[in-house]
């Protein structure tokens, strides 16, 4: 029987419907389960290596506390730490941060950016904010910093905190508002309630901070259509320097998964993919309506030619990331590493004088290509010419066959200089970005 249709466009990835269990969000390369204990060694051969040129230096500092555990949430996180606790924890990213300041690696270099994430950094006291920064600062000065951002949970905020916050020198304060309806914040598992989004949110403006940023969760659970588009409007009235909006996924390791497991359920009982990518394109639109423009997959801004991403674009960049804390990333003169995932030999370790390293990766010259590239196509656009003159490769010919793949699905033009991934493209970019992996690191839990 013959037939008129059209045949399909080979390999064309399913389109998921449900939210299935697993991390969506590629924020690195190789994917982390490719990183080994056994590679640990190659880390401190990079810190005892200058720095490459005019590398910058950024620094991220990891405060794992939060008040109350998120039902979405992956991440290690403490809530039960005493103040005595928090006082030890401090002081060994103190003590780790002083090994590093050491090392060959810096070079006489300043950190260009500073970011502060968790978990809640607006956990910590004024007191213990003072101790952590005028630390950091007496071992890496900030008299060259371009931005330091800071995480913060709206509840944990007083106007006494938000003060201290910004005399210590944050340039970004990024507030986790994720939803402004109480009832989803409480089904959720969140800390905050809408009343305290208010009140930070005042205050911040009142001291007036560089940038303010709120972070938004397309399609937490109960999320209707009505709620996700009282929430845009709202976060529109506002008014904040940046928007950034996450598709909800359901990693290994949250509350919703171990429900899900014991109910035998194989689908996460919040909205579809395409519902949440229809949600954050409603989104994009109704604030480029408002003067937005979308500088990334996940990020609109106020005013582009004033509000930058340092950590991101330097990051992505292939700057180097000196990290501390429990379980943080970082990367250091081409070698990535993680650090001991748990609170108690975190400690230990470095108050015996070493490292908590546990594991790391060195990427070949082709999987730092790969990095950059996956990572810079989140941007929107990428230019090849970079890429030619960084590695001596022209992506072009090194992905021509994934870029006519996603060409062909009707996501991505090359023109002229430019790789550009349209605004549907852009609305699931993490998932196409897999096709640009190596046949080993497909399919890769990542995690
Ligand atoms: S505030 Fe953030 S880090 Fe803390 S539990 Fe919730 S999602 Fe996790």
């Amino acid at each position: 029987m013959s037939t008129t249709a059209e045949p399909p466009v080979p390999n064309k990835p399913p389109l998921e419907s449900q939210t299935t269990v697993g991390n969506y969000f590629v924020s690195n390369y190789p994917p982390f389960s490719f990183w080994k204990k056994e590679d640990v060694h190659e880390i401190s051969t990079a810190m005892d290596r200058a720095p490459k040129n005019d590398t910058p230096l950024g620094v991220y500092c990891h405060i794992p506390f939060c008040r109350k555990r998120c039902h979405f949430c992956y991440f290690r996180v403490y809530t039960d730490k005493d103040s005595s606790a928090i006082k030890s924890y401090l002081d060994a990213m103190l003590s780790e941060l002083e090994i590093y300041s050491k090392k060959p690696f810096i070079g006489g270099r300043k950190p260009s950016f500073v970011y502060f994430g968790g978990g809640t950094p607006s956990y910590l006291s004024s007191s213990q904010l003072h101790h952590l920064t005028e630390g950091m600062k007496s071992l890496l000065p900030w008299d060259e910093i371009k931005e330091v951002t800071f995480e913060c949970e709206p509840g944990t905020l007083t106007e006494q905190k938000l003060r201290t916050i910004h005399e210590i020198g944050v340039t970004r304060l990024s507030l986790g508002v994720e939803n402004f309806d109480d009832h989803i914040l409480e089904i959720n598992g969140r800390a905050h309630r809408g009343g305290e989004i208010d009140r930070a949110y005042g205050f911040a403006k009142e001291i007036g901070f560089e940038q303010i940023n709120i972070d938004l969760i397309a399609g937490m659970l109960e999320e209707t259509e009505a709620n996700w588009q009282a929430c845009v409007s709202k976060a529109i009235e506002m008014g904040p320097d940046s928007i950034t909006i996450y598709q909800m996924e359901v990693p290994y390791n949250t509350t919703i998964y171990k429900r899900m497991k014991q109910e035998g359920k194989l689908a996460a009982p919040v909205a579809d993919w395409e519902t949440k990518r229809r949600w954050t394109d409603y989104a994009y639109n109704e604030l480029e309506k408002n003067g937005y423009t979308v500088t990334s997959a996940y990020t609109a801004v106020k005013d582009s030619s004033r509000v930058t991403f340092e950590y991101r674009d330097q990051l992505w960049a292939g700057a180097d990331l000196l990290s501390v804390g429990v379980a943080s990333f970082g990367h250091i003169g081409g070698t990535h590493y993680q650090n001991h995932h748990d609170f108690d030999p975190y400690i230990e370790q470095l108050n015996e004088g070493s490292l908590p390293i546990y594991r790391a990766l060195t990427p070949s010259d082709d999987e730092r290509l790969i990095r950059e590239f996956i990572l810079q196509l989140k941007l929107g656009s990428v230019s090849l010419k970079y890429f030619t003159e960084k590695f001596g490769t022209n992506p072009a010919e090194r992905f021509a066959e994934p870029l006519q793949r996603i060409s062909d699905w009707g996501f991505l033009q090359i023109e002229g200089d430019s790789v550009n991934i349209n605004r549907e493209g852009l609305l699931q970019v993490d998932r196409l970005l897999h096709e640009f992996f190596l046949p080993e690191h497909r399919n890769a839990r990542y995690a």
